[in-house]
């Protein structure tokens, strides 16, 4: 199996063409010829490291109506990824060696993306005993990254547990940062336009706290601790105060944090509900800034399918979440890129080569060079066009951005070489 790309940008470069062979770049150069290989044109194309996401909801098993691997996959593919973290909130949970190796095996039959699962904390999300965190890691899937994601590690003496039990074997804790005591029946950011809207608050005081608590946490054990979806100015703060201090914390942040307000609640559409909530103009400014200097990490997705009937309803009964791998790249286009915050390398570092060593992936994440993996996308960053949710690969239509044009096409999408995404379409 043989590619041979003509005259992509790679990183914005000049123009270079890059022969794939056997999973692996070839050659990258001027005028590269290889008689009997498959060409795509890349004039005008930006090349990339095929991108990493941290934080994916797949829904199966369980959930099959809302995501399957399978179409999971093909959203990912499509919006420019090679690996993708399937969250552990599914049903039954990921919390044993069996689940995570199911969902493993589903995402090589797919064939897409390297699926990776993120395994459970605490035996059914339930916030009470650890869960079989070592077997997980020993299994195929070879499980790093723990996680109770939807809902939040609250208790400080299971939370220092699971830190020095991960460490054994280079594993991260992904916390969901919110202590429920103070976030009971929230529906939106805590501020004056809950009091006007009549909705109750999520204040982030109730963000910043766990995440202060666990940095001192990862700090006294010497782990790696990690902070899913950062959404307030004081997050940032804490965190580069931790970071300052060497204190192994690495954080994310998604694309609608990045590119949405609570303003977004005025209009009672529950496509707007997603837990952190929607933040104030001030939290969106330090969130891009943090990005853009590297206190947060990686752009992660949050990608959360939902079936209509959990979705289109009333408000205060519609489930928190959005649809984002099909978008991400695009919404970091239009929030750092064009306002001259974030260069094409460092969308590569904060999309592909920061998440992929957070999760400790040694085949994503690398430079296009000879020998390295072939795992990249082609980037048409001339392309706007409005975000259609009828035409999204994903199961369900929950995007926060439908209707909204954004910059930025991916074309092309390959995963060890063999194309998953070509003219802008999945393979299959
Ligand atoms: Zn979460």
């Amino acid at each position: 199996m043989t590619t041979l790309i003509k005259g992509a940008r790679v990183l914005g470069g000049g123009p270079a063409d890059l022969l794939l062979e056997d999973g692996r770049v070839a050659a990258v150069g001027q005028g590269l010829g290889a008689p009997g290989a498959d060409a795509v044109d890349a004039d005008g194309l930006v090349a990339l490291p095929g991108l990493v996401d941290l934080h994916t909801h797949l829904r199966e098993p369980g959930r099959e109506d809302a995501e399957t691997v399978e179409t999971g996959s093909r959203a990912a593919a499509l919006g420019g990824y090679t690996a993708v973290h399937a969250m552990a909130n599914t049903d039954p949970v990921a919390d044993t060696a069996g689940v995570v190796e199911q969902v493993w095996r589903l995402g090589q039959q797919a064939g897409l993306v390297d699926v990776v699962p993120v395994g459970a904390v605490t035996v059914g999300l339930r916030g009470e005993r650890l869960a079989e965190l070592g077997a997980m890691a020993d299994s195929a899937a070879r499980v790093r990254v723990f996680s109770d994601d939807g809902h939040c590690v609250a208790d400080p003496a299971l939370m220092r547990r699971a830190l020095e039990y991960v460490k054994a074997f280079d594993g991260v804790v992904a916390q969901h940062a919110e202590e429920p005591r103070l976030t009971a029946g929230a529906q939106m950011n805590e501020g004056d336009l809950s009091a006007r809207l009549g909705l109750a608050g999520w204040p982030a005081a109730a963000e910043e706290a766990v995440i202060a608590r666990d940095v001192l946490l990862a700090q006294h054990v010497g782990a790696r601790l990690h902070v899913c979806h950062v959404s307030t100015a004081g997050s940032v703060e804490i965190i580069r105060w931790a970071k300052s201090r060497g204190v192994q914390v690495t954080a994310e942040v998604t694309p609608h944090h990045l590119l949405l307000t609570e303003a977004c609640a005025e209009s009672y559409d529950p496509v707007f509900k997603v837990n952190p909530p929607l933040r104030t103009d001030a939290d969106v400014e330090a969130l891009r800034a943090g990005l853009a200097d590297g206190t947060i990490d990686a752009v992660a997705t949050d990608h959360a399918p939902h079936a209509v009937e959990d979705k289109e309803t009333e408000w205060a009964q519609a489930r928190p979440g959005m649809l984002g791998l099909e978008q991400a790249l695009s919404v970091v286009l239009e929030t750092l890129v064009e306002p001259g915050l974030l260069d094409w390398a460092g969308i590569a570092d904060r999309m592909s080569v920061r998440p992929a060593a957070i999760g400790r992936l040694t085949g994503h994440g690398r430079p296009l060079a000879p020998g390295e993996p072939a795992n990249l996308l082609l980037l048409d960053p001339a392309a706007r066009a409005p975000v259609e949710p009828a035409a999204l690969a994903s199961r369900s239509r929950n995007s926060p951005f439908a209707g909204r044009e954004l910059p930025g096409r991916v074309v092309a999408t390959f995963l060890w070489g063999t194309a998953t995404v070509l003219d802008g379409k999945a393979v299959r």
